[in-house]
């Protein structure tokens, strides 16, 4: 048995995604052409009531698009420490937009509006960097799958509007919480001024993400695509698997959040583990214990054909991410390994 738990976007499509991708009706979207990229963009516009959406090769794509339809070079973006804009965008924001990052301390990825007021550069004090966006991220992924309470990001609003700031919702696995807090997309629509969501995350898509917004904002969201390189000509393959997985896929993910629970409660009590983080989504992230090697852990569970995210997460923190094509048997084997393993 093998069993990769590093992410879930290690994901494979299943026949009948397959099927789906194999039947759907395409044409050259740069041209506007594409029925099926059509079909996706209007259901998940309509999914978070807003007025445009648009698909992206990536979430990465997605997110700097998003920065550049709400900055100008010189800007600053505020975000959490752990933000994936900040983290794991390859410095994209400077890049693609020219904007520096002002980071706030948050716990797990999330911050609160007090936090917000404090990172906010005054308008007038011309000196510092013009704050213009706010962006967020649910879930969290480096805060391990944490799911903001959605009336902290109301207050977040709040503090937007009163200071004129943008606010991007990093969505990469906003079904995660949706489906945990028993939430309606339109909740975010009403709520954020674009967002971007992953297919090829929890919902087991090849490729693809969307970034969903009003009308005005969205206006150079196709030119920016264009500059970036992801204008696509017969995507629609690829937005019939997106389809077919919002339509398949999504109440499924509470699956997957079990299973996380349920290797979390046999971590808590093994040696080698100093700190299970509270698990509310897929994503499990525990500190291991000093006084043990790193190195001797991977080599015990590379022995039994168990991948873990050993290193993205920083020195002693090990990250697993459950997912759509870990199946029942190998999560079987997962727990009873757990209870047998000696390090
Ligand atoms: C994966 C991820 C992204 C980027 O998605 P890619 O498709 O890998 O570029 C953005 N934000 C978060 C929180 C993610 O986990």
């Amino acid at each position: 048995m093998n069993i990769d738990l590093r992410s879930d976007t290690l994901t494979t499509p299943s026949k009948d995604m397959l099927e789906a991708m194999l039947s759907a009706k395409v044409g050259d979207d740069v041209y506007g052409e594409d029925p099926t990229v059509k079909e996706l963009e209007d259901k998940l516009a309509r999914m978070f009531g807003m007025d445009y959406a648009m698909f992206f090769p990536s979430g990465t794509m997605a997110n700097q698009t998003a920065i550049k339809l709400h900055t100008n070079p010189g800007d600053q973006v505020i975000s959490d420490k752990y933000s994936h804009v900040y983290n794991y965008e390859g410095g994209g924001g400077a890049f693609n937009s020219g904007v520096s990052f002002k980071l706030i301390d948050g716990n797990r990825g999330m911050f609160d509006a007090n936090q917000l007021l404090e990172s906010i550069n005054p308008k007038e004090f011309y000196h510092s960097p013009l704050s213009s966006l706010v962006t967020l991220e649910n879930t969290t992924n480096k805060g391990g799958g944490a799911c903001w309470d959605i009336n902290e990001i109301k207050e977040i609003k709040e503090v937007c509007n009163m200071k004129e700031l943008s606010l991007h919702l990093d969505g990469a696995r906003i079904w995660n919480a949706i489906v945990k807090k028993n939430e309606n997309p339109k909740d975010y629509g009403a709520i954020f001024d674009t967002i971007s969501v992953c297919l090829s995350k929890g919902l087991g898509c090849p490729m693809g993400s969307v970034l969903i917004g009003n009308n005005e904002i969205m206006k150079n969201s196709l030119r920016t695509r264009k500059i970036l390189g992801g204008a696509m000509r017969q995507i629609g393959y690829m937005a019939a698997a997106g389809i077919y997985a919002i339509e398949n896929n999504i109440d499924r993910l509470k699956n997957d959040h079990i299973r996380a629970e349920e290797i979390g409660e046999k971590l808590v009590n093994m040696h080698f583990v100093k700190k299970v983080e509270v698990i509310e989504t897929n994503i499990i992230v525990f500190e291991i214990n000093n006084a043990i090697k790193k190195e001797s852990i991977i080599e015990v569970f590379n022995k039994l054909n168990v991948q873990f995210d050993w290193h993205s997460m920083g020195l002693n923190k090990i990250r697993i991410v459950t997912h759509l094509n870990y199946c029942n048997e190998q999560h079987a084997y997962l727990l009873n390994s757990l209870e047998n393993i000696k390090i």
